[in-house]
Formats: structure tokens, C-alpha cells, sequence
């Protein structure tokens, strides 16, 4: 990750759908089209230690851009997104379900409906934390919501997103 480009967008630019490059973050290809995403901040390992999970994903700054962009190569990896979490959806069902029908019964063939829904529900949480990687170019949220970082950014999303920034603070010179 040392060679990466960290970019930092106003978080007030991406919720608003302004600002932002008109190519992709990770693949620096014009994009094609510009879709909801939400962002968040890295789950604080402090809270993580004193509420377990629950409280560190209530403690996390989101962002939800209403128009991120996206190029062409993205779009089939986000369609692959959305089939593994609807794909981890059922595995959590399969897991839950097999179990508690296994208690409820003893059959145990509910056992080997269970496990296989725990393994798939494993695979899919690291289908899915790969995906996401990808599609977002590791794009997360400052601790304090104010910004939003684009850790692994293409260099034609940074010179793009520069320009911007550059353009911004001169409209603003003009405008005092
Ligand atoms: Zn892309």
C-alpha cells in the first residue's frame, strides 16, 4: 500500500454529488455511470474492545455519496457485490436455519445444512470484503466524517480530483 495514492475529498463535496472526478477512483476510466454508495470509517478497535461490534459499527462516521462514479469495468463487479451479499443473505439463512431445525428435530442431515451454510457464509463475507476492495478503491471515511479518503487511488482519478480542488480554491480566491 506504500506506492498508493491516498486522496481526500471534503466529505461535504461527496454527499452533495459535486466535486468529484468524472472517471473512476480505481480504474481511472471515464465513468459511465454514477451510483449510490455509502462509505464508512474504520471501526474503532477502543470501542470494538469495550461493546464488541454492535458499538464500534455505532460509533462509525458514514458517508453516502449520491453519485460516485463508476467506469465500465466496475459495473460488472459491482453486480457480482450484489449477488455474493444476497448469496452470504441465504448462507446466513442456511446456517440459522439448519441449525435450529436440527435442534428442533434431531435430524442431523439439518446438521450438514448448517455447516454447509456457515462455510458459505464465510466465503461470501471474503467474496464480498474483496469486491468491495475493488469496486471502491479502498475508500473510507476520516474518524471525524469530514473526509472522505480514497486510499488506493488510480493517478487519473488523483490528477482529475487536484484539478478540481485547484479550480475550487481559485473560485473561492475570486470570490473574496
Ligand atoms: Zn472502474
Amino acid at each position: 500500500m506504500e506506492n498508493s495514492t491516498v486522496i481526500e475529498i471534503p466529505a461535504h463535496w461527496v454527499k452533495a454529488g459535486q466535486g468529484l472526478p468524472n472517471v473512476c477512483a480505481k480504474h481511472g476510466e471515464p465513468a459511465v455511470a454514477h451510483l449510490k454508495t455509502r462509505f464508512a470509517s474504520k471501526a474503532s478497535k477502543g470501542a470494538y474492545a469495550i461493546g464488541g461490534a454492535a458499538l464500534a459499527a455505532a460509533t462509525q462516521k458514514r458517508v453516502t455519496a449520491p453519485a460516485w462514479p463508476y467506469c465500465a469495468r466496475c459495473l460488472p463487479l459491482r453486480r457480482a457485490a450484489q449477488i455474493s451479499r444476497f448469496a452470504m443473505f441465504g448462507a446466513a439463512v442456511a446456517f440459522f436455519g439448519g441449525y435450529a431445525l436440527m435442534r428442533a428435530t434431531d435430524n442431523d442431515a439439518f446438521l450438514v445444512v448448517s455447516l454447509i451454510g456457515l462455510v458459505a457464509t464465510m466465503v461470501t463475507l471474503l467474496v464480498n470484503s474483496i469486491l468491495a476492495k475493488r469496486i471502491t478503491a479502498g475508500t473510507i471515511v476520516s474518524p471525524d466524517g469530514h473526509l472522505v479518503l480514497v486510499q488506493d487511488a488510480h493517478p487519473a482519478f488523483d490528477v482529475a480530483g487536484n484539478a478540481l480542488i485547484l479550480e475550487a480554491r481559485r473560485q473561492a480566491g475570486q470570490a473574496v
